[in-house]
């Protein structure tokens, strides 16, 4: 089969591999289609990891395989994968921090070398210990639907993580396509958002999302949002003076949640002060929550977080590195970029 090997920093190429072979308890999906995720970019242009692997974890695909000992899904099954599933029983998951498990860090959906993913290939192989993460697509809803839950979880428990009551002020600061997912999720719970960005596209389609406000990002002097409005800000652009920003924009006690700071040994200055004695906590989220999987579904598969309108570009396998290369610079009217197999 063909796939879109990661051989280096900023080296994709396109090869021929053996399709995988599935044991009893596992699944092949040919995938149909595969979102591009900016963690995955950044594991590809700083090859912060290992040699040969095969990226892309936002997938969607068929069943066309099924080992002998699987009972709950069959040969045909339109589904969405999630490659990392928690244990559920150990420090990590009682205290409900998923992400930080042993075994949620394992990554269970392969094309082959190294797990990481493999949806820029044509076929995956479903490990036990992922199938729980296994969904079906209705048939009335898309692959390209389907590919976006994982990302759709991540923004639902971000949003989880805050203590909102209906009607509060929440600053958006970035509304690609992670930030305009947050906009809807956060207006569809009784928020009003204010929504910024550096592109007037995006800040129109941002009060399409249900923001409130929009404003044209915040350059340094001028036009920043106003100070100690906000009761939350979430930071999903990877800027250090946009955390002082909204660091400044939340009322004492308010929140900051930070989506986008995935790049470590960054460091950073911030008057700690707005912390201790302000009250303002700064918070992470990091991937998605095992158990809000059946709710991130309803929120796509209904349609009432609409992620249609949030892909605005497809790209044959052959060229998952155009595709890459669009995410990681997107354009004035690009947002979510796939990589597309389906015909
Ligand atoms: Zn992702
Ligand atoms: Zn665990």
């Amino acid at each position: 089969m063909r796939a879109v090997v990661y051989r280096g920093a900023n080296d994709l190429r396109v090869e021929t591999v053996p399709v995988p072979r599935i044991g009893p308890n596992e699944l092949l999906v040919k995938v149909a289609v595969c979102g591009v995720c900016p963690t995955d970019i950044k594991k590809i242009h700083f090859g912060t990891v290992p040699p040969p692997r095969i990226f892309g974890h936002e997938t969607a695909g068929t069943i066309v395989r099924a080992g002998k000992r699987v009972t709950k899904f069959k040969i045909g099954e339109r589904v969405a994968l999630h490659h990392h599933v928690p244990c559920l029983k150990c420090h990590a998951c009682r205290h409900r921090a998923f992400a930080q498990c042993d075994t949620y860090k394992q990554t269970g959906i392969t094309a082959g070398f190294e797990p990481a993913g493999g949806g820029y290939a044509e076929y995956v192989r479903v490990m036990p210990f992922v199938l729980p993460g296994v969904i079906r697509i209705p048939a009335r809803n898309s692959f390209l639907e389907g590919a976006m839950l994982e990302p759709v979880n991540t923004v639902l428990k971000a949003v989880k993580r805050l203590r909102l009551l209906r009607g509060d002020t929440v600053l958006v600061a970035g509304q690609g396509p992670i930030g305009l997912m947050f906009t809807r999720l956060l207006a569809l719970h009784g928020m009003k958002v204010l929504a910024t960005d550096l592109l007037d596209s995006r800040l129109k389609l941002a009060r399409d999302f249900g923001a409130r406000w929009t404003l044209k990002a915040p350059d340094a002097s001028s036009n920043n949002p106003p100070a100690r409005y906000f009761d939350a800000a979430i930071v999903a652009v990877p800027s250090d003076d946009v955390v002082r920003q909204a660091q400044d924009a939340v009322r004492g006690g308010g929140q900051v949640l930070l989506f986008s700071h995935t790049r470590r040994g960054q460091r950073t200055g911030l008057d700690l002060a707005t912390i201790c004695v302000d009250e303002k906590d700064l918070l992470g989220s990091y991937s998605a929550d095992f158990l809000l999987q059946s709710e991130a579904a309803r929120l796509v598969f209904s349609r009432r977080l609409d992620t249609r309108r949030l892909i605005t570009n497809q790209f044959p396998l052959e060229q998952t590195a155009a595709a890459i290369a669009l995410a990681s610079h997107p354009t004035a009217v690009s947002l979510k970029v796939v990589v597309s197999q389906a015909s």
